[in-house]
């Protein structure tokens, strides 16, 4: 049977059905929600939908020129019956039969005319009297997509729009069922309150999904009862789009492990919750050792895969009591929460030692990497994230100078160094600035002649209270807080000035300078010291720079580079405290030096210490190099350094390291002697 011939079957069925009520002087028509058709209808209805005949009416194919929104209400219309067919509604709507609206007052049910076909009944007041302002606004409430509900203060539905019957899985379903959150419902059933705004979850057709909502207190117009008007917008993709920007900001987007800003807020509250339990527990730092090697031998893309490797490592070590995360770099930790004794810690440091050291192939190569660990327990030495962070820090360093691939334990003494250390570093801020530092000269001295023909600029502190501070005690600090570089060329600067002047009256002698390893780190070491150089016009020739074998074990490109640069300016480059280090005389002809400077602790041991000494003299010879002896303290020193044929000679047996002036008077004096 064709679809036309089955409608004007069922067209019939109801005429006969309905035949009454063509009496009826409002209209009344059956809608076809399947086909988007009118069924059936009375002489009233014409009106309307403005039709010359009952015929024409129910030939009109309504899906035609039908708006999204109004195809989507009929659809939510079909939907709300299937669930409920004794449902019924009144709704005002605007119709536009001939492009014209006419607006009609509509009460709408469900007609059953076959088990399989449901239809709508529609009875409608054509509603003259109700004003622009209530038509807009009605129209407006039928298509938003805001869900706007009525709700009695019990929580039974009074009232939903389209938008809100859309979204609920049972248009009977009372708020206290619609809501997830229980505080939000005891929240509404508190008469002390008028307005509540939230996002919260609710259950809905597409299950539990996130809404924006709106409740303010009112009043039932129908019953004139207190009611809640609730407004919904769902805001699930927001939510969505919040929670994995919140995933990204408080985790590690290489090994997806949580990064420093979730340590910072859950790492605590584990911690806090432990400590409520009156239980212990521990922080665990960890860090890679020599991982920058690798970094710098195998480049960053196998540097990233090793970082993968290890977090994938220590997240397989993972349970409910540890968690894991990566606080950048090469630097991990591991919360224990709580731990069962000291035996139980170490034997998750010996599994982490045992994950971390087994050896990851890069590129082809076979790469072994070890973990060095500090242990910062809690509460007995700290509570607080920041604190036991820092502990377990320190701790780490503590295992790292002890060898590293180990682990130590954070104490009081370290903690209580740590702060020494740190004061220091203040100190030493303050000193550079309100120039607190001395450049002291020790004469460097011709063996066979006896004659000052050098002097090795030797800083020294002017401390407020504490007098004259020797380098050993604060140069390894300037070091580490990267102080060294503003020291180093101030003492660098007073080493030109000095030379300049002592030439100027007439003693043109050689002025050695110390260069720490930390100062080659720097790109522009070379220009910084050829523009100091130029600003106080020194004789770079009359320039000596000292540096330990350390730099040169680095074979680094960029140091030797420098070198290069340095020696074609003029400068001249001496190897300091010789055979205290590598001490391999064979790479030396490699390197631009022109100077070695024997260490006083052979010296200081000469009787045993001569071959050796003999040893270095010969093969600096060979290469070139000229030899000074560091720390003669003895005539007998002196005498033996004569006969192995060492030129120069540096010590306390000539003089200390002395400041400008007295250097100066020194000079004048010892010349004068000499002459
Ligand atoms: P260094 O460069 O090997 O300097 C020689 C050190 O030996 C000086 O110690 C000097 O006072 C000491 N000395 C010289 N003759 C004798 C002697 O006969 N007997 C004994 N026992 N010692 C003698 P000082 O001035 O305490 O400096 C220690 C170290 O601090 C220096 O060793 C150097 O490595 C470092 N240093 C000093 N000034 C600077 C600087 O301006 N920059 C850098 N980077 N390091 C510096
Ligand atoms: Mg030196
Ligand atoms: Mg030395």
């Amino acid at each position: 049977m064709t679809l036309e011939s089955s409608l004007a079957q069922e067209a019939a069925l109801l005429t006969q059905r309905l035949c009454e009520l063509d009496r009826l002087h409002h209209p009344v028509w059956v809608f076809d929600l399947d086909n988007a058709r009118i069924l059936w209808c009375n002489e009233s209805s014409l009106q309307v939908w403005q039709s010359d005949s009952k015929e024409e009416l129910l030939s009109r194919e309504m899906e035609a020129d039908m708006s999204v929104s109004v195809s989507k209400r009929l659809n939510q219309y079909k939907a709300d019956f299937s669930r409920d067919e004794s449902a019924r509604f009144t709704e005002f709507w605007t119709m536009y039969p001939n492009g014209e609206p006419v607006t009609v007052n509509v009460v709408f049910s469900s007609y059953r005319l076959s088990p399989d076909r449901l239809c709508m009944f529609c009875e409608g007041v054509a509603d003259n009297a109700t004003c622009a302002e209530t038509l807009r606004r009605s129209e407006a409430l039928l298509h938003t997509s805001v869900h706007i509900s009525l709700y009695s203060c019990a929580g039974a539905p009074l009232y939903r729009n389209p938008a809100s019957r859309s979204a609920v899985s049972c248009s009977t379903s009372l708020l206290q069922d619609h809501f997830m959150d229980k505080d939000l419902v005891r929240q509404l059933e508190d008469p002390a309150l008028d307005e509540i705004q939230a996002i919260t979850s609710v259950n809905s057709v597409n299950g539990v999904v996130w809404h924006d909502i709106t409740a303010r207190r009112c009043r039932d117009a129908v019953s004139g009862e207190a009611a809640w008007i609730i407004s919904e917008v769902d805001v699930s993709k927001l939510k969505a789009t919040e929670e994995h920007a919140q995933f990204l900001a408080e985790h590690d987007t290489l090994t997806k492990l949580p990064n420093r800003n979730y340590v910072s807020i859950y790492f605590q509250q584990q911690i806090d919750k432990v400590l409520m339990e009156g239980k212990s527990g521990a922080l665990i730092f960890i860090d890679l050792d020599n991982f920058k090697t690798v970094n710098d031998s195998l480049g960053h893309d196998a540097g990233d895969q090793l970082l993968v490797e290890v977090a994938d490592r220590l997240r397989s070590l993972e349970r409910s009591q540890y968690s894991i995360a990566r606080l950048g770099g090469d630097e991990f930790l591991m919360l224990i929460k709580p731990i069962e004794g000291e035996q139980h810690l170490e034997s998750i440091m010996q599994k982490i030692i045992q994950v971390v050291s087994v050896p990851i192939t890069l590129l082809g190569r076979e790469v072994q990497v070890t973990p060095s660990i500090g242990v910062a327990m809690f509460p007995n030495t700290g509570t607080q994230i920041h604190e036991l962070m820092r502990h377990a820090d320190l701790a780490m360093y503590k295992a790292k100078e002890t060898g590293k691939n180990d682990f130590a334990y954070f104490s009081k003494e370290l903690g209580d160094a740590a702060e020494l250390r740190m004061n220091l570093v203040s100190e030493l801020r303050l000193a550079l600035k309100s120039n607190q530092f001395e450049t002291y000269f020790q004469p460097r001295v011709d063996v066979s002649s006896n004659i000052v023909v050098g002097a090795e600029a030797l800083v020294r502190w002017n401390h407020p209270t504490k007098g004259l501070v020797q380098p050993g005690d604060f140069i390894a600090l300037c070091e580490q807080s990267g102080l060294i570089s503003e020291l180093g060329k101030n003492v660098f600067r007073d080493a030109i000035v000095a030379q300049r002047d002592w030439a100027a009256q007439g003693h043109d002698i050689r002025i050695s300078v110390n260069l720490s390893p930390l100062q080659f780190g720097e790109e522009y070491l070379v220009d910084d010291l050829l523009d100091i150089l130029e600003e106080h016009q020194g004789n770079p020739k009359k320039i000596e720079l000292e540096i330990t074998e350390s730099v040169l074990l680095g074979h680094d490109q960029c140091t030797i580079d420098k070198l290069h640069r340095l020696v074609a300016c003029g400068f001249e480059i001496a190897i300091d405290d010789f055979g205290t280090g590598y001490s391999n005389l064979a790479y030396l002809h490699r390197y631009p030096i022109s100077c070695l400077k024997i260490d006083r602790s052979f010296i200081g041991s000469m009787d045993s210490a001569s071959p050796i000494i003999e040893l270095i003299v010969s093969m600096a010879k060979l290469f070139d190099l000229y030899v000074v002896a560091e720390g003669v303290e003895t005539r007998e020193q002196l005498e033996m350094l004569r006969k192995l044929y060492c030129q120069e000679y540096q010590g306390y047996l000539f003089s200390k390291p002395t400041d400008f002036n007295s250097f100066t008077a020194l000079l004048t004096r010892r010349y004068s002697i000499a002459a």
